[in-house]
């Protein structure tokens, strides 16, 4: 019972993270890279490890990196992620690397004294049949989606994680879990990618190939929520400041479109004239996943870039990064 009390206790408190040493792990990646530009506009100091220098599945390594660098504040963005292509193709990398990087990281941070941590998990946490929109007190109340399960099943295991190093150490670990992710430092590959990173390649590619038909895939029926990753780091930020509490907390804009809307509309930024054809041999995953953003927003947080204006932006970032994005 004393347990449950808990857990339903969002608590406010302030937390000032000027002038506090904070590691990003996972700077690289889209999260990661979001969560240090959003930092870098406070007084703090970030510091990273890149991938030649940490592996953040190798215990000993993590734990010498901290004891080494001392962080004060740690932001878990680090994680093996993928569409759902990518899930079902790699179920290992998504279980045991996920499993590995937040388990080492975690206890690092417990053990060197870290005053503060912010895990980052994902909506797919929820069961796959979680009454919609999706609260908090949905996790584990019922069988998750099988496309996605290695990967959830190692992110609620970061939750409980956290939780339990709350309980039994006292840590301020916290979780935020965000929604369906888009914006500049996405993963552009054409099958291991989500699906917005997919659609606005293909279609851009389209448009240069000057191609009449595009494959969308599954029925364009599943809906889905799109948050810019600026406003998952500009959360984080919110929450890393004032937030304490065992539940974690979601993140998103609490609305949702289908995938056939939202096709649509990466056709319209990218301009390109073509006809979208829905491919039904591949999945659908979850009919709709949308969250209910509602304790984040009596925090007195909300997702600020409406999507048109975020894919825009989105479209404008590939096309300056597209040699890149296409070695
Ligand atoms: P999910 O939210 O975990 O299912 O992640 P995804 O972003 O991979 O897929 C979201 C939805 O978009 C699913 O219904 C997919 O079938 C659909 N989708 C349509 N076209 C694509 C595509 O080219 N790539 C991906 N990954 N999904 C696509």
């Amino acid at each position: 019972m004393a347990g449950e009390n808990v857990l339903s206790i969002a608590r406010s408190v302030t937390y000032d993270i000027s002038g506090k040493r904070i590691w990003v792990t996972g700077h690289r990646g889209m999260v990661g890279s979001a969560v240090v530009r959003r930092l870098s506009r406070e007084s703090c100091e970030i510091v990273t490890a890149g991938r030649t220098t940490l592996d953040l599945r190798r215990q000993a390594e993590v734990e010498a990196w901290v004891a080494a660098n001392r962080p004060q504040v740690v932001v878990v963005a680090a994680a093996k992620v993928g569409g759902i292509h990518a899930n079902a193709t790699y179920p290992v990398d998504f279980l045991y690397d996920n499993l590995a990087i937040e388990a080492n990281v975690i206890h690092a941070a417990f053990k060197s004294g870290v005053e503060k941590l912010l895990f980052l998990g994902s909506s797919c946490i929820y069961p796959r049949e979680a009454p919609q929109p999706m609260a908090e007190d949905a996790l584990l109340s019922g069988p998750l989606e099988p496309t996605n399960e290695w990967y959830a099943v190692a992110k609620i295991a970061g939750i409980k994680l956290c939780q339990a190093y709350r309980r039994q150490h006292g840590c301020d670990f916290i979780s935020a879990m965000p929604t369906n992710l888009y914006g500049p430092g996405d993963n552009f590959h054409p099958t291991d990618s989500h699906v917005p990173a997919a659609l606005l390649r293909r279609l851009h590619e389209a448009k240069e190939a000057a191609l009449s038909e595009v494959a969308v895939w599954g029925s364009g029926q599943p809906r889905r929520e799109f948050l810019h990753v600026d406003d998952l780091a500009d959360a984080c930020a919110f929450l890393l400041k004032s937030y304490s509490g065992e539940s974690h907390v979601n993140v998103g804009t609490g609305e949702d479109v289908t995938i056939a809307d939202f096709a649509e509309r990466v056709r319209r930024v990218v301009g390109w004239e073509g006809r979208l054809v829905y491919d039904t041999a591949r999945p659908d995953g979850p009919p709709r996943k949308v969250l209910d953003v509602s304790r984040l927003a009596a925090m007195g947080w909300r997702a600020a870039t409406p999507l048109e204006e975020g894919l825009r932006g989105y479209y404008r970032w590939f096309l300056d990064n597209i040699d890149h994005i296409r070695q």
